[in-house]
C-alpha cells in the first residue's frame, strides 16, 4: 500500500474527479490524468508531464 499516494486529493467518484480537473487545469495551466487508485478505490488526479 503507497499512503503517500493518498495523502493527496482523493474524490469519490470519476465525476468529481472531472470537475476538479477541470479547474486544476486552468489553475495550474497544465494537464492533469484521472486515474482510480487501487490503495485507497477513491480517483485521485495526476499531472501529466
Ligand atoms: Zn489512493
Amino acid at each position: 500500500m503507497n499512503i503517500e499516494s493518498c495523502s493527496k486529493r482523493r474524490f469519490k467518484s470519476e465525476n468529481e474527479a472531472r470537475k476538479e480537473r477541470g479547474w486544476a487545469e486552468s489553475e495550474y495551466n497544465q494537464k492533469f490524468n484521472i486515474y482510480r487508485c487501487g490503495d485507497c478505490n477513491d480517483w485521485h488526479l495526476a499531472s501529466i508531464k
